[in-house]
Protein backbone atom coordinates (compact mmCIF):
# COMPACT_ATOMS: atom_id res chain seq x y z
CA UNK A 1 0.00 0.00 0.00
CA UNK A 2 3.02 2.24 0.89
CA UNK A 3 4.68 1.96 -2.32
CA UNK A 4 1.54 2.12 -4.33
CA UNK A 5 0.92 5.99 -2.67
CA UNK A 6 5.25 6.66 -3.25
CA UNK A 7 4.50 6.20 -7.03
CA UNK A 8 1.18 8.22 -7.46
CA UNK A 9 2.56 10.94 -5.18
CA UNK A 10 5.86 10.58 -7.81
CA UNK A 11 4.17 10.59 -10.73
CA UNK A 12 2.05 13.41 -9.74
CA UNK A 13 5.19 15.70 -9.12
CA UNK A 14 6.63 14.63 -12.73
CA UNK A 15 3.64 15.57 -14.44
CA UNK A 16 3.60 19.00 -12.60
CA UNK A 17 7.68 18.93 -13.63
CA UNK A 18 6.78 18.23 -17.13
CA UNK A 19 4.11 21.37 -17.03
CA UNK A 20 6.43 23.46 -15.94
CA UNK A 21 8.86 22.96 -18.57
CA UNK A 22 5.55 23.03 -21.04
CA UNK A 23 5.15 26.75 -20.26
CA UNK A 24 8.56 27.58 -20.05
CA UNK A 25 8.74 26.39 -24.00
CA UNK A 26 10.85 22.86 -23.11
CA UNK A 27 8.39 20.66 -24.88
CA UNK A 28 8.20 17.09 -25.30
CA UNK A 29 7.85 16.82 -28.69
CA UNK A 30 6.94 13.21 -30.55
CA UNK A 31 6.30 12.23 -34.14
CA UNK A 32 2.33 11.81 -34.62
CA UNK A 33 2.68 11.41 -37.98
CA UNK A 34 4.16 10.47 -40.82
CA UNK A 35 5.73 12.90 -42.54
CA UNK A 36 3.44 14.48 -45.66
CA UNK A 37 4.20 16.52 -48.36
CA UNK A 38 3.13 19.87 -48.06
CA UNK A 39 2.58 21.57 -51.66
CA UNK A 40 2.26 25.29 -49.99
CA UNK A 41 5.94 24.71 -48.42
CA UNK A 42 7.19 22.89 -51.30
CA UNK A 43 8.46 20.30 -48.64
CA UNK A 44 8.19 16.97 -46.50
CA UNK A 45 6.17 18.53 -43.10
CA UNK A 46 6.33 16.56 -40.29
CA UNK A 47 3.70 17.07 -37.40
CA UNK A 48 4.58 16.68 -33.57
CA UNK A 49 2.55 16.43 -30.59
CA UNK A 50 3.80 17.15 -27.14
CA UNK A 51 3.49 14.17 -24.94
CA UNK A 52 2.73 15.77 -21.62
CA UNK A 53 0.74 19.12 -22.46
CA UNK A 54 -1.02 17.56 -26.28
CA UNK A 55 0.39 21.07 -28.30
CA UNK A 56 0.47 20.06 -31.80
CA UNK A 57 3.25 21.86 -34.04
CA UNK A 58 4.08 21.21 -37.48
CA UNK A 59 7.84 21.48 -38.54
CA UNK A 60 9.21 21.39 -42.24
CA UNK A 61 12.23 18.93 -42.56
ZN1 LIG B 1 4.18 20.49 -23.83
Amino acid sequence: MGEILKFKARRASERHRGNTLCRNGHHLWKVEKEPVFDVKQGKLVSRYCCKRCGKTKVRAD
